[in-house]
């Protein structure tokens, strides 16, 4: 899952991203709303962090063009504290969740998973597939209660597809969703990782359906998740 931290405090900024890249997101970063509102316009994130005291363009501003456009992408603005007219602006403009500064990281973490879930339509914490189990809260992943041992891109990786398993995605659509903007991203080595992916979680979790890219679904006889 990719996210787009767009926040001009230095500090804040390197201390949100270095705990989101933890948690097993792809992380790209704006110190400003112009870089913001490009990067969310040409970019297709899963979830955005928004400062709304932004230089260049503010925060509800770059919001109401994104919505304008009719990018649904859900955002979390993080306002100042006492600033509830920013709030309320925020969500008129089309936030979804709020965070007023300062907060804990383990908050924010915990709003993005709860946002993403909701976007994906999941209901619980924990993402299963069959004997698949992928709990975001710990970024782990188990099969019949082994823990997988998973590079960070594997598990990014395994997460998207268990966010829309049963769904076939593309190679560009992982590509654009495993990796930092300022990757080399080459969408054959998302067959190398899927390959290695297949080996740990066994190797008809994952199907390739031919031209059009990969689907994750439960084996036959497992629950769906
Ligand atoms: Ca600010």
């Amino acid at each position: 899952m990719r996210v787009l931290l767009a926040e001009d405090d230095a500090d804040l900024s390197r201390q949100l991203k270095s705990a989101l890249v933890d948690a097993g997101y792809a992380v790209d970063h704006a110190a400003d709303g112009e870089e913001a509102h490009f990067l969310g316009d040409t970019e297709p994130y899963d979830v955005i962090v928004l400062d709304l005291g932004l230089p260049k363009i503010d925060g509800v501003s770059v919001l109401e063009r994104w919505r304008r456009d009719g990018k649904a992408t859900p955002v979390l603005i993080l306002t100042a504290r006492g600033a509830w007219s920013d709030k309320v602006s925020g969500f008129d403009a089309g936030a979804d969740d709020y965070l007023t500064k300062p907060f804990h990281t383990e908050e924010l973490l915990a709003r993005i998973r709860a946002l993403l879930r909701r976007s994906a339509g999941h209901a619980s914490a924990v993402l299963t597939c069959g004997a698949l189990r992928l709990d975001p809260r710990a970024a782990r992943a188990s099969v019949d209660g082994e823990p997988l041992r998973l590079t960070s891109l594997e598990y990014r990786l395994l997460h998207y597809l268990m966010m829309h398993q049963g769904r076939v995605i593309s190679r560009t659509e992982l590509v654009e969703h495993l990796y930092e903007q300022d990757f080399d991203r080459d969408s054959n080595t998302i067959e190398v990782f899927v390959g290695r992916l297949r080996k740990k979680i066994g190797s008809d979790r994952i199907q390739t359906v031919r031209g059009l890219g990969y689907r994750l679904s439960a084996l036959p006889g497992e629950a769906e998740g």
